[in-house]
């Protein structure tokens, strides 16, 4: 194999093994998000359930308040029943009064605490059916993936070691501009050579689609060892078999 035949098998086994490795990369960033949007929910569920149990409390310790109040008020009561002056008693009416004013007051604190309690629980439930939902997209997204892993993983590996040995029978010099190339391209550090018009001699990088001198393309055709690149975009050019062969005749 000359050089850019090489090249060119390296090439082909790198866009399929790239081309794999991403399909594999989605199935397992797809179920990486699920898990950390299971994650949240569970969160916040849990966070919700603390709001309501602290409402929960507030309220009973609310209740307790009021029962105290309300056994107060009956002991004054019993001993307005038996004062003998009429001082006393407005002295504990007075303090009756004041009572049943505090008493309405913590009530009202105690029903805002239960309602509260109400919506944390009606905001819990409705968390308990995201988080049952979220845990079924985890199920498919893994499901998903393993199918990918199993489906792709031999396929990938076989194709990795394929490409190691491809990438051996490069000389080290090609080789490092091929990996510097693909890295800058995003995998595609050759392009193929698009001939635009025969007559005129007019060719293209098929990578950036500006045009490439008739000079560079003459090179590829004579030698099969030389390394030529793109005067625009730097990716190695290829001619493919169809076009070498109708100028060949030429
Ligand atoms: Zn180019």
């Amino acid at each position: 194999m000359s050089l850019n035949e090489k090249l060119h098998a390296l090439f082909l086994l790198d866009q399929q093994v790239r081309g794999l490795r991403t399909r594999l990369d989605a199935a397992q960033s797809r179920l990486t998000r699920h898990h950390q949007r299971l994650e949240q929910l569970v969160q916040q569920r849990a966070e919700v359930q603390q709001q309501y149990k602290v409402a929960k409390t507030k309220a009973s310790a609310v209740e307790l308040q009021i029962q105290e109040m309300e056994a107060k008020i009956d002991r004054f009561r019993e001993q307005m029943n038996a004062v003998k002056t009429n001082k006393e008693y407005s002295a504990l009416l007075i303090e009756v009064n004041t009572l049943k004013e505090n008493r309405g007051k913590i009530e009202e604190e105690g029903l805002g605490e239960l309602s509260k309690a109400d919506e944390l629980e009606a905001k819990i439930t409705e968390l308990d059916g995201a988080v049952a939902d979220q845990e079924k997209m985890v199920g498919l997204a893994q499901k998903e993936e393993e199918q990918a892993r199993s489906e792709i993983g031999t396929r990938l590996s076989d194709l990795e070691g394929q490409r190691a040995a491809a990438a051996e029978e490069v000389p080290a010099e090609a080789r490092q501009t091929f990996d510097r190339l693909a890295k800058m391209h995003d995998g595609e550090a050759m392009a193929v050579v698009i001939e635009e018009d025969r007559r005129h001699r007019e060719y293209s990088c098929g990578g950036c689609y500006i045009s490439v001198p008739i000079e560079r393309v003459s090179s590829l055709l004579s030698s099969n060892e030389e390394v030529v690149v793109c005067p625009s975009c730097g990716r190695i050019l290829f001619l493919d078999e169809t076009l070498k062969t109708a100028m060949a005749k030429k």
